[in-house]
Parts: C-alpha cells; sequence; structure tokens
C-alpha cells in the first residue's frame, strides 16, 4: 500500500468528521493569500498549507527536486513536470510531517504560523494554466439520452460511439477556478418554427456533471501513450463543470460540434486529487461490447467510485441538491482517453486538461445535466424554496461536490461552485 494511504494516520491538525480533506487526501492546489502572490498549497481539514514556506523551512531538500522554484511558482505546471515519483515524494513528506506522531513542525508554533492558513484567510486560484483543453464524450447514458432528444430515439448512439472515446478540443482560455460569475451567454439559436435565426441571451442554459483529469507529462509530436502506462501521465483530478447553452449548441453543432455554445465559461474545483490518493477507490468499468481495438484494450481496474452531486441555489433561498451521480459509470476509462488522444501522435504538455463529458447514471435522478433530468424542459425541477427549474436561472448558483468513502476514508475534492449572472447590455 502507499504509505500516505495508510487510513489509520492521523493528522495533528484537526480534521473534521465529514471532511473532504483528511491526512490521506494531501491534494494539490494554488492558494493567495490577502496582498500576497499565489503560491503552491496543500489542505488538511480547514487548514491550507504554504509549500513555499516549508521549502523555506528545508522540508523538502532531501527529496532529490533539483529545481526548488516549483514551490514558489503561481501555477504548479513546473512541479507536475517533475513527473510521478516527485508527486509521491512530496505527497510522502506532507503526510510524514503533518503525522500526529511527528513533532519537526508541530512543536514549532512560529513556524506553524507562517506554514497554516484557515480556508477563509486565503483564495482559491486557477492550480494550473491550461495549455489544452479537450472534452470527451465517454458516458454512454448521457450520449444515449442526448441523441434520443437531439436526433433518433431509435438510433440515439452513433455507429462510432463503442469503438472511439469520442471528443472535441475545446477552448482551454475560459476555463475558470470555482468562486466565478459568469454572465448567461449571448448568441444565435434558431426558434421552433422560425424561418430564421434571432440573436439574444441563451434561454436554455445548463451545467454539465464532469471530472477531469491533469496530464502530468510531456509527450513530443508523433509519440503516444499506451493505454496500460497512461495513467502514470495523470497528475490528478477536479470537478469540472462543463456550462452549455442548448439553445446556441442545437443551431451550431452541426457539422463539426459544439463552439460558442461551451467556450464562454468552464469552472473547476481548486484542489487537484492526485490519482494515488484515489487508489482505494478503482473499481471496473461497465463491460465493453463490442470489444475495443488493441490500442484501447485495458486491463485490471481503471475506473474509479466518485460521488458526484448538483446542487442549485437560488439567489434568496437554500440550495437543493438535482443530481447525484457518479464517475464509475463512465464507459470509457481516462487511461483509454489518453492513449486514443495520443494514438495519431498529438503530443501533451503538463497541466492540460481533458474533462470527461457530462457523467449520467441510468436512473433519471442520476443525470448530468439539466436537459436530462427535465427532459429538455418537459419535466421540471422542484426546488426546496418551491420554485421550479427548467434549465438555470439568472442569479442561480451551481455547487459541484465529490468524494469517494469507504468505511476507512473519505477522500474528497470540495466544491466546484459558480453563480450566473444576467447576460450584459
Ligand atoms: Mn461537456
Amino acid at each position: 500500500m502507499i504509505k500516505a494511504n495508510n487510513p489509520e494516520l492521523r493528522s495533528w491538525i484537526d480534521v473534521p468528521d465529514d471532511s473532504d480533506f483528511p491526512i490521506q487526501n494531501i491534494p494539490f492546489g494554488i492558494m493567495k493569500p490577502k496582498n500576497e502572490e499565489p503560491r503552491p498549497a496543500t489542505r488538511i481539514g480547514d487548514m491550507v498549507i504554504d509549500l513555499s514556506v516549508l521549502c523555506d523551512f528545508g522540508f523538502f531538500d532531501d527529496l532529490g527536486i533539483s529545481d526548488m522554484s516549483v514551490f514558489y511558482a503561481t501555477v504548479l505546471n513546473d512541479f507536475i513536470a517533475l513527473g510521478k515519483t516527485y508527486w509521491s515524494a512530496v505527497r510522502e513528506r506532507l503526510s510524514e510531517l503533518f503525522n500526529i506522531d511527528n513533532d519537526d513542525l508541530q512543536g514549532l508554533e512560529e513556524a506553524k504560523k507562517l506554514v497554516l492558513f484557515h480556508v477563509d484567510e486565503v483564495e482559491m486560484m486557477m492550480p494550473v494554466h491550461v495549455g489544452d483543453y479537450t472534452d470527451f464524450y465517454s458516458s454512454i447514458e448521457h450520449a444515449t439520452n442526448v441523441g434520443k432528444m437531439f436526433r433518433d430515439p431509435d438510433n440515439a448512439l452513433l455507429p462510432n460511439w463503442k469503438h472511439i472515446p469520442v471528443a472535441y478540443h475545446g477552448r482551454s482560455s475560459s476555463i475558470v477556478v470555482s468562486g466565478a460569475q459568469i454572465h448567461r451567454p449571448k448568441g444565435q439559436t434558431m426558434p421552433a418554427d422560425a424561418k430564421n435565426p434571432v440573436f439574444g441571451p441563451s434561454r436554455l442554459l445548463d451545467f454539465e456533471l464532469e471530472v477531469a483529469f491533469i496530464t502530468g507529462s510531456k509527450t513530443n509530436l508523433g509519440e503516444s501513450v499506451p493505454v496500460n502506462k497512461a495513467e502514470d501521465s495523470i497528475f490528478g483530478l477536479v470537478l469540472f463543470n462543463d456550462l452549455s447553452a442548448r439553445d446556441i449548441q442545437k443551431w451550431e453543432y452541426i457539422p463539426l460540434g459544439p463552439f460558442l455554445s461551451k467556450n464562454f465559461g468552464s469552472v473547476i474545483s481548486p484542489w487537484i486529487v492526485t490519482l494515488e490518493a484515489l487508489e482505494p477507490f478503482r473499481t471496473k468499468g461497465p463491460k465493453q461490447d463490442p470489444p475495443v481495438l488493441p490500442y484501447l484494450k485495458s486491463t485490471g481496474k481503471k475506473n474509479f467510485d466518485i460521488n458526484l452531486e448538483v446542487f442549485i441555489k437560488p439567489a434568496k433561498g437554500e440550495e437543493t441538491r438535482v443530481t447525484r451521480s457518479n464517475f464509475k459509470y463512465l464507459y470509457w476509462n481516462m487511461a483509454q482517453q489518453l492513449a486514443h488522444h495520443t494514438v495519431n501522435g498529438c503530443n501533451i504538455n503538463p497541466g492540460d486538461m481533458c474533462a470527461s463529458g457530462t457523467i449520467s447514471g441510468a436512473t433519471p435522478d442520476s443525470y448530468g445535466s439539466m436537459l436530462e433530468l427535465t427532459w429538455r424542459g418537459e419535466k421540471p425541477i422542484k426546488l426546496n424554496d418551491g420554485s421550479e427549474r427548467k434549465f438555470i436561472q439568472d442569479n442561480d448558483t451551481v455547487i459541484f461536490r465529490g468524494y469517494a468513502e469507504n468505511e476507512d476514508v473519505r477522500i474528497g475534492f470540495g466544491e466546484c461552485v459558480v453563480k450566473i449572472l444576467p447576460a450584459t447590455n
């Protein structure tokens, strides 16, 4: 077992019972204290831990890292570029340092004041500079539901879907971190029965419940990442809200796929949870039938059992949970996605982001978008305050939460939050 994953470990930092961040998690992010520069951090319980100060104190000195500037950078790309051996070594060192049996830092009151920040004292920033972003379409339930609504109920799944992890290249500039406020997008739509398109604010604004992986290695143009080595090139995961304007999408997506309906803003959770921390939650994916081509054949448990939830909070009122899904439902796993992405020689860089596509379960209460949950608006959802939603309204806040849990430990992502503001004039 990975040492830092031992469920017996306890930290000298207090960890509330239902916390997503026990000492077994040790995620990575970028935090910014007020009036100071952003820098790398991890989190235990409600405390954010400044890795630059730990580096000042020499706690990373003997890990064989030649360039210590990675602990002072404003994004994690260079840290990620060190490779799996070093992510793992730093995670293990943090696990040791914050262990209740370790006194290296625990007893130093003055040093602790420099290292530890309460979550309320810092702002969480984009953890990486996203060089490239790809959005897959890997949930068979989602692809089937959308196919039924947008195309043909009898042939919902296109003939390529079970052979290719379908994806499109998205826009990285508009990926922002949790806490963002995004204006309702404007664009062209074609109303039913109209002869010509109209321009205006989208009327069918939606979330897409997704998880994204962040690539951890660099490959050269012409190289491919083999499916059963692909996980070594994955640093970790974040929750991903791929906001989507369904009316704009419907009119624009043929023949080249989504464009302005998706690139006005996507939101991620701030803490990158490492694949290593998620090891205990490996599980088998759905059976792939027909069999996939050899370059996509993955062995072992390549899916992860991660509970995913979406809540909507109206401007005035409490939040309501609108769906509960799970990352393990995905038909295509991350290793297959990355192997497919690179099989033609497409190169990757540390900090690239690959989102899963909307993750829907088999039952109507586990669908990963309003489009599916309300079936195009035909079955509105009732919120706790009595109001109804077919899609997202202005001033609604959409909150994603995700966590993996067994009898021993809970490893979570925290929240991915976005507030929708009215369209600009
Ligand atoms: Mn998507």
